[in-house]
């Protein structure tokens, strides 16, 4: 899957054409020429009728346009990527770092190590015995440490659950449910195509999970407990969310170095990053079953809890910016 993936960003990066200008509709009238002149184009949330939340370049007045499509060329081009030990997500893509300007290196996923529980859940990865979302969370994190994985969660400095991926939850099965159209409309823009019974299967279990009373933990910080309590190492990050797009990174063995794009850029320019190469790991180290077309909907269904994440917090103006 991530094969097509890689083949096919190739293949649309390459070829970046006319249609590109006339789409980059989350440009205000007054700094639009300056996109055009780079003309290249990432698709944004929006076009896909995705983004409910805030958080993206059209509601910020902090930000030169210039500078910006800078920053997606140069995110673009691999210029900030920098190697992991890591081989499945263990840290969030919030574009956030701690109190030194740091983050973890580490494969980046929404919730870091609960991308893989929630994505795994929402892809056939459960078992009868995960009966509330700590249950399920305790579990995957147990069997990502017996397959010698690290695993990490992160809140931060002003929040009970400074984490969107794991505060969110249940609103973002819920969003799965309501725009899984629109999601696969998006992730099949990179190579990744739904089949109708996959689709069937996630917006399911999705609706399963928000039906079953008590599988959502009302205290979600208590989620990140839990997540400490089994060897999760805990991020502290500090500040507002000033992500102003998406690094969709396929490149393996690395992820984005957030504290660089600030050196060059500003302290007010983040981007979220999802180091969506190590999703096919996790979906294997994950799968109950050992085969190959359920360990293929798992890492579809992280991907689509990616997107969801990033819809649900993200404004439509966050353009997606691909790294092959
Ligand atoms: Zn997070």
């Amino acid at each position: 899957m991530f094969e097509s993936l890689k083949n096919l960003l190739k293949h649309f990066t390459g070829s970046q054409d006319s249609e590109s200008s006339a789409r980059a509709t989350h440009d205000s009238p007054s700094n639009s020429h300056s996109t055009k002149a780079s003309n290249i184009h990432y698709h944004t949330l929006g076009e896909f009728n995705l983004g409910i939340g805030t958080i993206g370049p059209t509601n910020r007045n902090d930000i030169d346009q210039k500078t910006l499509t800078d920053m997606y060329q140069a995110v673009a081009a691999g210029k900030f990527n920098i190697p992991v030990n890591g081989a499945v997500p263990e840290i969030c893509v919030d574009g956030r770092t701690d109190k030194n300007g740091n983050r973890k290196q580490a494969p980046c996923a929404a919730g870091g190590t609960l991308s893989i529980v929630y994505g795994g859940d929402l892809g056939g990865a459960a078992t009868a015995s995960d009966k509330t979302e700590t249950e399920l969370t305790v579990r995957i994190i147990n069997m990502l440490k017996a397959k010698g994985h690290a695993t990490g969660v992160h809140g931060d400095d002003h929040s009970n659950c400074g984490c969107g991926a794991c505060a969110k939850a249940k609103t973002i099965y819920q969003h799965i449910t309501e725009h899984i159209n629109d999601i696969a409309a998006l992730v099949s823009q990179y190579g990744i195509s739904l089949t109708d019974t996959e689709k069937e299967a996630i917006v399911q279990q999705a609706q399963n999970r928000i039906n079953q009373p008590d599988f959502f933990a009302d205290d979600r910080s208590s989620i990140l407990q839990a997540a400490q309590d089994n060897g999760s190492i805990f991020e502290e990050l500090v500040g507002v969310h000033n992500e102003l797009g998406i690094a969709l990174n396929t490149k393996p063995g690395t992820t984005i170095d957030r504290s660089a794009i600030r050196a060059r850029y500003g302290s007010q320019y983040d981007v979220f990053v999802v180091d969506a190469w190590s999703f096919g790991t996790a979906a294997n180290d994950v799968n109950p079953t050992g085969a190959e077309q359920d360990a293929q909907r798992i890492a579809k269904a992280i991907t689509l809890q990616n997107v969801a994440t990033a819809s649900v917090l993200g404004h439509g103006s966050l353009s997606i910016i691909p790294i092959a």
